[in-house]
């Protein structure tokens, strides 16, 4: 049986995806700079946990009133507050996402694969990057087809999100041998490559977020 609350995303859900996205990258924050420092410029953990810390801050002081006003609020800060190439392109999928939704309490599978899909669409036309261009796009791109896959056969959210979760860290692990061509780890050329991405890896952790905290809300 479906239950209502695995059937759609609901506001505070959202807040909860954040929220744990900001545990997570907190957890993280030193690995992800790590990775950095191997093929960038050892920042990548220190933005974002910059950036999540104030989307937090922001979302739980002033609940928005509906889904899009939860995404404008993350993709503003998120822009003004990261920095570095990471900052605007994930300030983009957010605020491409929250054009999409609207003023929608609530989001089902499909509505939020679609949001998702626009939200991707958007990094792609600011970065430029193409899936195998070792960047945050090799785990966001499989993350929309995982959801679309799943949308179009009317799986259970907790699924679906689990789903597109796996997709996401296949998507990362990829990475690894490829050659960078966008942001700063394509100016090392060929060693660039047997190097995870630090924006994929990052980008693994807001959908394992979602897939987590939705999944701890329906239990
Ligand atoms: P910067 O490279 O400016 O220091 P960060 O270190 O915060 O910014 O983020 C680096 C990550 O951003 C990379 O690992 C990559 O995944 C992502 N990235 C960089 N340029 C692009 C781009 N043009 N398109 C998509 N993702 C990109
Ligand atoms: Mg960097």
């Amino acid at each position: 049986m479906l239950t209502l609350e695995d059937s759609r995303l609901t506001v505070d859900d959202l807040i909860a995806w954040l929220v744990r996205f900001d545990e997570q990258i907190v957890e993280h924050a030193e690995r992800l700079t790590e990775l950095d420092s191997a093929i960038g410029d050892a920042d990548h953990g220190t933005n974002m946990a910059r950036g999540t810390a104030a989307v937090r801050l922001r979302l739980t002081e002033a609940r928005p009133d509906d889904a899009g006003a939860v995404l404008k609020s993350c993709g503003m800060t998120l822009v003004s507050t990261v920095g570095g190439a990471s900052g605007s392109l994930y300030g983009t999928l957010f605020l491409e996402m929250a054009k999409r939704v609207g003023a929608a309490s609530e989001l089902d599978t499909t509505v939020f694969a679609d949001a998702f899909r626009a939200g991707v669409a958007g990094v792609v036309a600011r970065g430029r990057a193409e899936p195998g261009d070792k960047t945050m796009i090799d785990a966001l791109q499989p993350t929309v087809d995982a959801l679309s896959t799943a949308a179009a056969g009317g799986v259970p959210l907790t699924k679906s999100l689990q789903a597109a979760a796996a997709a996401a860290a296949a998507g990362r692990d990829a990475t690894i041998p490829l050659v960078a061509r966008r942001g700063r780890a394509s100016y090392l050329g060929d060693r660039s490559a047997d190097h995870l991405d630090p924006g994929a890896t990052s980008a693994a952790l807001l959908v394992q977020s979602l897939a987590d905290s939705h999944a701890e809300r329906v239990r």
